[in-house]
């Protein structure tokens, strides 16, 4: 059986309105994201991605079309605190995202303006921090942590809302390396151990192999949809979108180039090391 829709984007439109002139930022966009989906999305600057973000948890509303998120309606008000809690998002900017001066009053913000009772916000403040390993930094002042410690305080501060989705729009993009592989195995684990459905927006093709599905965005429309196999292995008209392939894609595709027979559908280094031994038995 097919899994419960959790963000569905039927016929979705949206035109920013300026004083001068208007700009259609997304141009009929469908797009099914189901119960304990891990979906990439990828695009150049100013394809949409941030904005299509944005209607998954009813910052921006529809100009035409519909988004609905575990069956609400993101244009009725009523539905709107219940939304945000089910879908919650994370930033670019740890900074920006971060509130208190105490790491697990931070955590505990969210589900205090929940009006949430203490003994349960208790609870909900270890287990968050747990979930993405900072529980032994719960007394610690939020800025004296790295950019990847702050990014995952920041997404302990949304799993302590306890969302079924999660919208990650870029969080690694101001990280170092390190950081980086902190937020992304964070996220592997949200999806995989606590069944969260993930949405991650990133530039990184690295960061989309892991996926179970990647999306393509340009010029406010989605152009491909498909495996991480499946959209990588096009890598001309990725090229010609001025979007990258993960490196041991390339590199596949330049040994091939070269006369070398190997797949040109390979993701990661474990899989160019394995097809590189083959080839080295057979000559
Ligand atoms: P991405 O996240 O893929 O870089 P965005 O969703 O941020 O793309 O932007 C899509 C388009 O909408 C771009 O042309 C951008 O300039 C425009 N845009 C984004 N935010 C605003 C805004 N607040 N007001 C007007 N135009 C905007
Ligand atoms: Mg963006």
């Amino acid at each position: 059986m097919e899994n419960e829709l959790m963000i569905n984007v039927e016929g979705l439109t949206f035109i920013y309105k300026g004083q001068e002139s208007d700009l259609l930022a997304l141009d009929h966009i469908d797009l099914k994201i189901r119960d304990g989906d891990h979906v990439v999305i990828i695009g150049h600057n100013g394809s949409g991605k941030s904005t299509l973000a944005k209607q998954m948890n009813a910052l921006l509303l529809p100009t035409d079309g519909k988004v609905h998120v575990k069956g609400m309606d993101t244009r009725d008000d009523d539905s709107l605190w219940k939304i945000r809690q089910t879908a919650g998002m994370v930033f670019q900017n740890p900074d920006n995202q971060i509130v208190a001066t105490i790491v697990e009053e931070d955590v505990a913000f969210g589900p205090e303006n929940l009006g949430i009772d203490p003994t349960e916000i208790r609870k909900r403040v270890d287990q968050s921090l747990l979930a993405v390993d900072m529980a032994e930094y719960a007394q610690k002042a939020p800025h004296l942590l790295s950019g990847g410690q702050k990014q995952r305080i920041a997404i302990a501060g949304v799993i302590a809302m306890k969302p079924d989705c999660i919208i990650f729009d870029e969080p690694t993009a101001m990280l170092d390396p390190s950081g980086r592989k902190e937020v992304i195995r964070t996220m592997q684990k949200l999806n995989r151990e606590e069944g969260i459905t993930i949405v991650h927006i990133t530039h990184f093709m690295e960061e989309a192999v892991d996926a179970g599905r990647v999306v393509v965005m340009e010029d406010g429309k989605i152009v491909m949809e498909g495996s991480p196999r499946e959209i990588f292995s096009r890598v001309a008209e990725l090229k010609k979108l001025g979007l990258d392939v993960p490196q041991m894609t390339e590199l596949a595709q330049e040994l091939k180039d070269e006369g070398i027979k190997i797949a040109s559908n390979i993701l990661t280094v474990e899989e160019m090391v394995s097809v590189l031994c083959q080839l080295k038995l057979k000559n």
